[in-house]
This record gives structure tokens, sequence and C-alpha cells, in this order.
């Protein structure tokens, strides 16, 4: 039957490993809101269009044909026809996201679409930063992952290869831009499970969030 799970945390707290390995298990799909937030952010790139003008971006973002994957074990991503799955984990959207993710009118059209494909899929395991308490508050479970400021740069310097003061550096300025800002904060939602993975493995997580799935 229908099952949807909400995986909302900050960047380096386990949520994409988790999440992915969670569908596996369950037999769900999984969906990546993250990298739809990347993929617009690379058309605005493309398109050259000022970041602080948020009417531009939010044209750009209506106007981008976006598609994303839901296979846990692998999903493309691709805008107006081009792959982006590479680009979309590198330095130049990184640093811009957050700024696209702030404009009011991408977020509607990215929630939009991702209760659609919610709706479509039936069994998902969807995350984010907005999943439980936007997104899908009507979720069968959600839960909100947290670690320590040092677990999440050092997790994120292996997955991106980066060094991890910069990591580190860049996920504080993140951290402070996507709780700062004033349309739709990224808030807890009040029913979350919280979890701290800074001394769990993944094996742990996936297996308490199995539990409290079949309680
Ligand atoms: O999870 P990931 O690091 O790929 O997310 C990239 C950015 O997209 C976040 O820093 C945030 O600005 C934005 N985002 C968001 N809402 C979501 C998912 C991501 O605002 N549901």
């Amino acid at each position: 039957g229908r099952c949807v799970v909400a995986v909302d945390g900050p960047s380096g707290s386990g949520k994409s490993t988790v999440s992915r390995r969670l569908a596996v298990s369950l037999g769900a799909r999984y969906l990546d809101t993250g990298a739809m937030y990347r993929a617009v952010t690379w058309a605005v790139l493309r398109s050259g269009v000022d970041l602080a003008d948020a009417s531009s971006v939010a044209k750009v973002a209506g106007e981008t044909d976006l598609r994303i994957g839901t296979d846990p074990q692998g999903y493309g991503v691709t805008a107006d026809g081009v792959h982006v799955e590479v680009e979309i984990r590198g330095p130049e959207v990184t640093s811009a996201v957050s700024a696209v993710a702030a404009v009011p009118a991408v977020r509607a059209i990215l929630v939009a679409r991702q209760r659609e494909m919610i709706a479509a899929a039936g069994r998902i395991v969807v995350e984010g930063r907005d999943i439980g308490s936007v997104v899908a508050p009507d979720a069968d479970l959600k839960v909100y992952l947290t670690a320590s400021e040092a677990a999440r740069a050092a997790r994120r310097s292996v997955e991106d290869a980066t060094d991890v003061a910069v990591t580190a550096a860049d996920l504080a300025r993140r951290d402070r831009l996507d709780s700062t800002r004033t349309a739709d904060p990224l808030t807890q939602a009040a029913d979350a499970v919280v979890l701290d993975t800074t001394e769990l493995g993944i094996d742990e997580v996936v297996a308490r969030l199995r539990d409290l799935l079949t309680e």
C-alpha cells in the first residue's frame, strides 16, 4: 500500500545515503528534492540571469523542462534534455543553490512537482529540507536527521572530494542561508522523529527507521 517517508535534515546529516538505503529495503521509490533545486540552479546559471533578480530566476525555473528519476539505485536528472548529474554536484551550483531555493516562486513550482511525483509513486522515500513540514505533511513517517558540524563536514568532504575546511565553511554558509530566509523557512515538522547520526552507522539508522514504520 501507500507509504510516504519524509527525510529532512541539513547537508551531511546522512540523509541521502539513509534515504536511498531505506527505499531499497522497502522496495519503494526515492526522490532527491535537493537535486531538483540543484538542476534548476544549473539552468539559472546557464541562462546568465542575475541570481538576485527573483522574477527572472523564477521565469527560468518555470520554463525549464526538469526531469528526475526515482530509482534509489541510480536516478538520472536532466534539464532541457541535458544530463546534469555531474554538474549539479559542482562548486558553481553548490554555491548558488541556496539563493535560487530562497525564491518563493521557485519553491512553489518544485513543491507542486514533488507532490505529483509522490502521488504517482505511492511508496516513496523523499529527502529534502521541507518534506515533513510543507511537501508531504501527511507522510506516514517523518524523520529529521542531524549530526555534529564536524561529522557533517567530514562526510561531505569525502563525498565531494574537497578539502574538509572548505567544506565546513561552505556548509556553515548554506545552513545560515537556508535557515534565515524569510520565505518558507525550513522548519522541522513538529511531529518528526529526530535522530542524531553522529555516532550511528548507516545500517543502524536504516534499521531504526524500519522499526518506526512497523510500530
Ligand atoms: O540536499 P542538498 O544539499 O542537495 O540540497 C541543496 C540545496 O537545495 C539546499 O542547500 C537548500 O538550499 C535547497 N533545498 C531546499 N529544499 C529542499 C531540498 C533542498 O531548499 N527540499
